[in-house]
């Protein structure tokens, strides 16, 4: 069989309300054309993000029954417990409610002024919580991450020789930890090769640094392994997993991806004294040890989640689906980030407006056309979001995430039909002029008017 079919069938539907041309426009104006500002309930397709925007199995929901919600040593947080444990290896695991409480713990004992954290690419919550604490986040991601059309199988790797001149500049006693996001998101979701965290492993050791992975689509990166790096076409994803979490001394994890949860994190520590002061400091602010912010039924779904997501047919099904709508584009002619990434595709918007100059923003041109052509919400990863401080970033991106188990297969070519009527009209598309620039974190709540 050459179709790779959405492995479930579907018990619970959400219906979408059907919108007109007249009244995405009006929603367009009155959200002064920043997508954010749309409810939901006007989107029709929302590619907004892939984060906590899953479905639930049958088995989740029907585990979240049995949640136990004792303040302390609820059954549910040792079943939580076992099944990390059983995936990751690590006996340190502290729920949190979602990755960036993780974050916000780890590097308030980490980091400060004067330390210097490297990633490939650092997620903006995770550079933003590392600069709260006062100290540098530093991206050395591959040169060939910032070419869209180089299909490298790996494109999330680390610069290995980066990171050495990085340590040699600043010194190892400044680096608390060295850090690799897999997937790597900010980098259109590439995954990063087994070797490459073995080398990174093998740098860390020279210099006595810890090494951490931002592990929030760990399931994804693995999957990318068995099917792309020499060597691992015959070994279950399972154990690719867990051969990557050996490798290192923590973890944080968004549950809101790989974890198939709506809500949820996961901090795991291997070093004794660092995870004390982690479960003080998660006592202080999310919760106690059991629950670490979060009701027992969400440590049930979660604990469900992460079985099912290292499941292969899913995994096949998951990374296929997203494939398949970022080779339509490329066949329309859209450039998009190659080869596509786990969880979302990526498209050149410099590339598809090349008449709207790089200060009217192009992306978010192009979002507005998603939008009004098909009620199809996406999100600019350009210079709303990057540019705030008067450097535009490198790429000018759209980025169309793909919700877990959300969307069937004529819900996708329905967005391909859209964009393909975009892409026609691709050079009458008018620019933007901001009228309201918030200060921090602006692509939020940006406002907009249409110019030329
Ligand atoms: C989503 C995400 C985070 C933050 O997780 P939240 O659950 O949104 O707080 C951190 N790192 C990466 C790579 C992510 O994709």
């Amino acid at each position: 069989m050459k179709t790779i079919i959405e492995p479930f069938r579907i018990k619970v539907v959400e219906p979408l309300r059907m919108t007109t041309p007249a009244h995405r426009e009006q929603v367009l104006r009155e959200a002064r054309f920043n997508v954010f500002n749309i409810h939901s309930r006007d989107v029709l397709i929302d590619l907004l993000t892939d984060s906590g925007t899953g479905a639930m199995s049958s088995l989740q929901w029907a585990a979240m029954m049995q949640g136990d919600e004792s303040y302390a040593g609820a059954e549910s947080f040792f079943r939580f417990r076992a099944k990390v444990q059983e995936l990751t290896g690590f006996d340190h695991i502290l729920p949190t409610h979602q990755g960036r409480a993780s974050e916000r713990i780890l590097f308030e004992l980490v980091g400060g002024p004067g330390k210097v954290v490297p990633n490939n690419n650092h997620f903006d919550t995770t550079r933003a919580n590392i600069e709260h604490s006062g100290a540098e986040a530093v991206d050395l991601v591959i040169d060939e991450a910032l070419d869209p059309r180089c299909r490298h199988p790996f494109k999330g790797n680390i610069d290995l020789a980066k990171l050495e001149a990085l340590i040699e500049d600043v010194g190892a006693g400044r680096i608390p930890l060295c850090m690799v996001t897999v997937t790597n998101n900010s980098d259109g979701g590439q995954p990063v090769s087994m070797e490459n965290l073995k080398q990174v492993r093998r740098v860390c050791d020279r210099h006595g640094i810890p090494f951490f992975l931002d592990a929030c689509r760990f399931a994804e990166n693995a999957y990318f392994i068995k099917v792309r790096e020499q060597g691992y076409s015959n070994r279950a994803v399972r154990d690719i997993v867990r051969e990557m979490f050996d490798l290192v001394d923590g973890a944080t994890i968004s549950a809101k991806k790989d974890g198939l949860v709506n809500i949820g994190g996961v901090l795991l520590l291997r070093d004794d004294a660092l995870a004390e002061r982690a479960s003080s400091l998660l006592i202080l602010t999310e919760g106690f040890v059991t629950y670490g912010g979060l009701a027992g039924r969400d440590l049930e779904a979660m604990t469900q989640g992460f079985e099912e997501v290292v499941h292969e047919d899913y995994l096949a099904y998951r990374v296929r689906a997203t494939e398949y709508l970022g080779e339509r584009l490329l066949d329309l002619g859209y450039q998009i980030v190659e080869p596509p990434g786990g969880h979302a595709i990526y498209i050149d918007a410099a590339a598809c407006c090349n008449h709207i100059p790089a200060p009217c923003f192009p992306g978010q041109a192009l979002v507005c056309a998603l939008f009004r052509e098909g009620g199809i919400r996406a999100v600019e990863v350009g210079s709303v979001m990057f540019g705030g401080d008067g450097h535009p970033p490198p790429l000018e991106l759209v980025r169309l995430a793909i919700p877990r188990r959300v969307y069937t297969q004529s819900h996708i070519d329905y967005v391909i039909e859209a964009s393909a009527a975009v892409f026609a009209r691709r050079h009458e598309l008018p620019g933007l002029r901001m009228t309201n620039s918030p200060q921090y974190l602006r692509h939020f709540t940006a406002e907009f008017e249409e110019v030329g």
